[in-house]
């Protein structure tokens, strides 16, 4: 059976991406996000291939998605961004030797109440002007007196997460960066401040760690440059294809709502996905998709199952055609532009009807 909507990921794009990230920040250790199924990729196939190519370590939301990895033999250190939340939780993040990011008082009060001789290794988030997770940076001269009292606790390092990265333009960064340096300036342990948009634009942000999600899955976080321009390979491509190729008189209209109104007779393709697999109905007509390897507009509203698109760029195309939704030659961050998204969620979005081949 062919599979009718298949995101084909290349593992081979990932590693390089993860040798991108080193030539930018070559003085830094490398914490890879792959929290939330490696970002829609697959997180044991992302996961395996990053450890491969050398990663320090990866970045889960969770301990349910930390389980997953160990239980699929990945011994690479993991770090848990949202920390534990239970007693139970805490003890099992122990003993699969889990870092724990910690960003709140009650969450220290869980790990204090585990046994002295526990061996945790931890992250303390502060928080420098995001004001999502983190301790407020007042509490920094506390944060360093608790570890003194706990020997067996290994001090991961301190981190901040940037709200702002992707605007170059920003004054929020360096302030939140100032704000970071002036808390810990007496306090030793390595630091991580940058996301994939820190490491490329605010060489200052390039701390003892980088912390990239979306460069390591070929994407650029900045609007002002490229993927290709960064050297990043995009890494998933998203493929259906042409279910019906029909010609239509000027003045049709296309779709639910009849949104597109053909301006001459014209073919118009069905291509076999929808928002049932992940294609935001947010899409606008205009949006480009690959037929025969030319690009064609979206022509009418997604629906569940189908998408339209005018196919006058594309006159030779026939039933069974592929249809390219993103890839290598359709950037996933411009594709998401069209719906007034992001690539991440666009990634993130993808339905269980989809099938997933990893190269
Ligand atoms: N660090 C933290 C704490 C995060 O929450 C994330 C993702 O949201 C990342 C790093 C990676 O961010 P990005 O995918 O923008 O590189």
């Amino acid at each position: 059976m062919i599979p009718r909507v298949t995101a084909t990921v290349d593992l081979a794009a990932i590693q390089h991406n993860l040798h991108v990230v080193r030539g930018l920040a070559p003085r830094s250790r490398i914490m890879a996000a792959v929290k939330a199924d490696a970002y829609g990729h697959g997180a044991v196939p992302v996961a395996r291939a990053l450890e491969a190519a050398g990663v320090d370590a990866l970045a889960v939301a969770c301990l349910e998605e930390a389980m997953e990895l160990r239980q699929s033999h990945v011994i690479a250190p993991i770090a848990l961004l949202e920390g534990v939340i239970s007693s139970e939780e805490a003890a099992l993040a122990v003993y699969e030797r889990l870092q724990i990011v910690v960003h709140d008082h009650w969450q220290l009060a869980l790990l204090e109440a585990l046994p002295a001789s526990a061996q945790l290794s931890l992250w303390f988030k502060l928080d420098s002007g995001m004001h999502r997770l983190g301790f407020p940076l007042a509490d920094v001269p506390r944060l360093a007196e608790t570890l003194r009292r706990h020997p067996n606790w290994k001090l991961e390092g301190w981190m901040t997460h940037l709200a702002c990265a992707d605007e170059p333009d920003s004054d929020v960064t360096p302030a939140q960066i100032a704000r970071f340096d002036a808390a810990l300036a007496q306090t030793t342990g390595p630091r991580s401040i940058a996301n994939s948009a820190g490491i490329i634009a605010w060489p200052q942000a390039r701390r003892d760690w980088v912390r990239p999600g979306l460069a390591i899955y070929g994407c650029s976080p900045l609007a002002t440059h490229s993927a290709a321009s960064l050297g990043l390979r995009p890494a998933m491509t998203l493929e259906s294809r042409l279910i019906a190729v029909r010609e239509f008189d000027a003045g049709e209209k296309i779709g639910y709502g009849g949104t597109y109104v053909c301006p001459q007779r014209m073919p118009i393709g069905v291509v076999a996905i929808g928002y049932a697999d992940g294609i935001h109905r947010a899409f606008a007509n205009g949006t480009p998709v690959i037929v025969n390897g030319r690009r064609v507009p979206l022509a009418g509203r997604v629906s569940m199952d189908m998408i339209t698109v005018d196919l006058r760029g594309a006159p030779d195309a026939r039933v069974g055609d592929a249809a390219r939704l993103w890839g290598a030659d359709l950037p996933a961050e411009e594709v998401a532009g069209h719906a007034g998204t992001l690539a991440y969620e666009l990634f993130c979005g993808l339905t269980q009807r989809v099938h997933f081949r990893h190269l």
